[in-house]
């Protein structure tokens, strides 16, 4: 609600640029293949904090205006308004989150195709490039689903419950910036929209760069008669840790770029 200090036309002005932003997000991951029908983008209410907001039950690209959108009350993901159209059933990805991790006012959940060998193989998707210095030097987690339903839920895949959620929300404890999950997709999050469409978007080519590297890698050692080859060099941990430093501040750059990409194409 718009303070003491603030006009009520500041207050809407800060809301609709919250929106603006939303519905680019919406439309980069698209343009980019992070998200196709499926997948999804919320942001927590700049002026309400108990409050998150998400697109209602439709694919990210075809989201154009507030209309299409809906309030969801973070301690329950039920939204703030009676009637309200049907909204995705993977919200509680988003409301736990926003429940657990005060900081988090952005999630992305994507199921981008890049990144779903690396959730069900065991091999750990490690930071390739400086793009993705986020990333965990051992690998972001791998959440499994399978470890935490209940007897009473239907097993498929999907977050749909506040326990499951609840379960997931933790995996982001301890300064986690993105969760893989096992046969499904991943969740990335951050204290910023552009910074989280960023780190989903580079999590998803961080995982075709890292597959391209390990098919090529066999292809050496079976040319070469099987002979073990190099060792692939991933960044090390001061080197992932100063590269997201020195790329936090220039997100602004990308993002001007995938708006006017997006724009581009009439969105
Ligand atoms: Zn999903």
């Amino acid at each position: 609600m718009p303070t003491a200090a603030m006009t009520t036309t500041e207050a809407a002005a800060i809301v609709e640029s919250a929106i603006r932003k939303f519905i680019h997000g919406c439309h980069i991951l698209h343009y980019h293949g992070v998200v196709d029908a499926y997948g999804h983008l919320s942001f927590r209410h700049p002026l309400r904090p108990q409050i998150f907001v998400m697109a209602k039950n439709m694919p990210p690209a075809a989201v154009s205006s507030q209309d299409d959108l809906i309030q969801y009350w973070v301690e329950n993901a039920e939204p703030v308004e009676e009637g309200a159209p049907q909204g995705y059933v993977e919200r509680l990805i988003h409301s736990e989150i926003y429940k657990r991790h005060n900081e988090v006012t952005a999630v992305v959940h994507a199921h981008a195709d890049a990144v779903i060998p690396f959730t069900i193989s065991g091999v750990p998707l490690r930071p390739c490039y400086h793009m993705a210095g986020f990333l965990s030097t051992d690998g972001p987690p791998v959440w499994d689903i399978a470890d935490h339903y209940l007897r009473s839920d239907i097993p498929d895949m999907l977050v749909r419950h506040e326990h499951l959620g609840r379960s997931l929300a933790k995996s982001f404890d301890g300064g986690n910036v993105v969760t893989l999950m096992r046969g499904h997709g991943f969740t990335a999050i951050s204290s910023s929209i552009e910074d989280a469409v960023f780190r989903a978007i580079y999590t998803m080519k961080n995982a075709a760069i890292q597959s391209a590297t390990l098919s090529l890698s066999a292809t050496s050692a079976a040319t070469n008669n099987f002979s073990p080859s190099p060792a692939i060099r991933y960044l090390n941990r001061s080197e992932a840790w100063n590269a997201a430093e020195t790329l936090s501040g220039t997100i602004s750059r990308p993002w001007e770029l995938w708006v006017r990409e997006v724009g581009a194409f009439g969105r």
